[in-house]
């Protein structure tokens, strides 16, 4: 790992206040609905699991695992599907469940490959948006957390070359 620092950008206050008004928003929209929550993993586990605990209407949870970033800081552009689900998908309504949107490419990635399997619905839920100049082609999550500048940054699920997953805050990695 080159060297680097770590900036605290956003607190655990500000993503436990944003995940709860996400949670009310899917709460009112689906009720009567069958939910399967897809969290996309690893980055997007601990997001699945604290926001699974603040809906309050009953649901499921799985999980798929993409790759497109291994340990580099920038994406290959190319997605790869390396833990599907197995689930009968005719009477759910599928929420995908992403850490962070950056280029859109995983997003889009994934709801083309949900929607083939014909689920009732297809939405998405992102904690963090990385604001971009050229916003136009990334595919708009249908509900999102928190802005946040356009950072490489980790914490809360998201990784360095497998570290810094762990840590409760979200921060930006300077390298020195
Ligand atoms: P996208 O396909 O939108 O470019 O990137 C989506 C995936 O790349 C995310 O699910 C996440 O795993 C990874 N990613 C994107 N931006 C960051 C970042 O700033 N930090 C970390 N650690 N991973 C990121
Ligand atoms: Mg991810
Ligand atoms: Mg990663």
């Amino acid at each position: 790992m080159k060297e680097h620092e770590l900036k605290i950008l956003v607190s655990r206050e500000e993503i436990a206040k944003a995940i709860n008004s996400l949670a009310k928003k899917i709460d009112s929209d689906y009720l009567g609905k069958k939910i399967l929550l897809v969290g996309v993993l690893k980055g997007a586990a601990f997001f699945l699991v604290d926001l699974a605990r603040s809906i309050s209407l009953p649901l499921e949870i799985d999980f798929v695992e993409v790759s497109s970033y291994g340990n580099k800081a920038e994406s290959s552009g190319k997605i790869k599907l390396i833990k599907d689900i197995r689930k009968d998908l005719s009477d759910y309504h599928v929420l995908i469940v992403e850490d962070i949107l950056d280029s859109g490419l995983t997003l889009q990635y994934l709801i083309d490959f949900f929607k083939q399997k014909k689920p009732l619905s297809v939405k998405s839920v992102v904690l963090f948006y990385k604001m971009k100049n050229n916003d136009c082609k990334r595919p708009n999550a249908d509900y999102f957390g928190l802005k946040i500048p356009d950072y490489f940054v980790v914490g809360y699920g998201l990784d360095y070359a497998e570290k810094y997953r762990n840590l409760k805050d979200l921060y930006v990695v300077s390298f020195v």
